[in-house]
């Protein structure tokens, strides 16, 4: 199960974006009763338009979205490398997460005290990426230490030795090892020490309702460095989002239009999309008449690993897939019509499933 970490300094509003996202999924899905699996850990509904399209042509009865885990990293501040207080527990936790959302404050409010003061996102970046590297730093040491004693040599790649020494350098000086060029066989040399600065992460800037439209000088700062860590920024209004939750759909609509926004603009839409995609995740789909589902595979999985997502006996007993790309389905309007046009091809064992399929898989039970 794939997840992301919010992460960020006291009073950014990863709370109040965390429980956006939570109340969101309980308001879409009936059928996720444990929408907060603990506290701190929630599933995000990954929206996603075609699922209502494919559900009214097949008169689905129920529509399934597909989810991502989210944990609420609280109470990440300075010193947290050093393993003072909690501050270790808080990296074990963002350690064991494959993405991060780095929430970080844009809004002005002399009510909402800044843990440093003042409003300057690019400091506040640093501040938590710099604790980050700490850990990282503290890793690599200790790894390179094992690799160089007589014991450890033989047991350490070339690839490791080389990734090692390029990572120490740039964690060395307080940036992310995410910046680093490394060939994949570097890269899955280093998996095994779960580095916190080489998960992909995305920049959440949180404005006030009144600069979601346009954006404001901070997220331009915020844009500017994360251009150079290679890094993706979502505008976001957490307390717009907070909301938007309890509203019913046309107070919604007019929420945002006085706000000068649409929903798809809206930022946890994207914020959620966007996170799906840095995990390196994708979507096909089945639809019937009882219900019409998005499933969750890895990118360049092939069709009877897809199918075992369903079940392990639909990848054991796989024969081959009547498979259309959503697109194509659309357009033609119904699978009758998909059939009639020659447009559902059979494929086979090595078909390697695209985002938005939609998949009848037949199988040996
Ligand atoms: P956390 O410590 O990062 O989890 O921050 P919280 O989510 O608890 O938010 C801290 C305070 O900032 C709360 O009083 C929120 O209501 C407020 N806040 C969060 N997001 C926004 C926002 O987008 N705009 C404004 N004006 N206040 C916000």
């Amino acid at each position: 199960k794939l997840n992301s970490a919010i992460v960020g300094l006291p009073n950014v509003g990863k709370s109040t974006l965390f429980n956006a996202l939570v109340d969101n999924a309980a308001a879409q899905a009936a059928n996720f009763p444990f929408c907060t699996i603990e506290p701190n850990v929630g599933i995000a509904v990954v929206p996603d338009e075609r699922l209502e399209v494919l559900a009214n042509m097949n008169e689905s009865e129920k529509v399934v979205p597909a989810t991502v885990e989210v944990v609420d990293v609280a109470g990440l501040v300075k010193g947290a490398a050093e393993g003072e207080g909690l501050g270790n527990k808080f990296l074990a936790n963002i350690r064991e997460c494959d993405a991060i959302v780095h929430v970080v404050r844009c809004f002005e409010n002399d009510d909402v005290i800044h843990v440093s003061g003042s409003v300057d996102p690019v400091r506040d970046i640093e501040t938590i990426n710099l604790e980050l590297a700490l850990a990282d730093m503290a890793q690599v040491e200790k790894r390179m230490a094992k690799v160089n004693s007589k014991r450890g040599k033989s047991e350490a790649s070339a690839d490791e030795v080389s990734a090692l020494q390029k990572v120490a350098a740039v964690l060395d000086e307080g940036r992310p090892a995410r910046g680093v060029d490394l060939s994949e066989e570097e890269k899955s040399a280093l998996r095994p020490l779960g580095l916190l600065t080489l998960k992909p992460v995305i920049y959440a800037a949180n404005v006030s309702d009144g600069e979601l439209a346009e954006g404001n000088s901070y997220v331009e700062q915020v844009r500017e460095h994360a251009k150079r860590e290679n890094a993706g920024v979502i505008v976001v209004s957490a307390q717009v989002e907070s909301e938007l939750v309890s509203l019913e759909p046309d107070e919604r609509k007019e929420f945002l239009e006085a706000l000068g926004v649409t929903e798809e603009e809206c930022g946890l839409r994207a914020l959620v999309r966007a996170t799906y995609e840095v995990l390196g995740l994708q979507t096909y789909f089945t639809s019937g008449k009882s219900e019409t589902k998005a499933w969750t595979i890895r990118q360049g999985m092939k069709a009877p690993q897809a199918a075992g997502v369903i079940h392990n006996d639909f990848e054991r007993g796989f024969i081959r897939a009547e498979t259309i790309s959503y697109d194509d389905l659309r357009e033609l309007g119904s699978e009758k019509a998909a059939k009639e046009k020659g447009m559902m091809r059979s494929e086979g064992k090595g078909y390697v499933v695209k985002d938005g399929d939609v998949m009848l898989f037949r199988f040996n039970v």
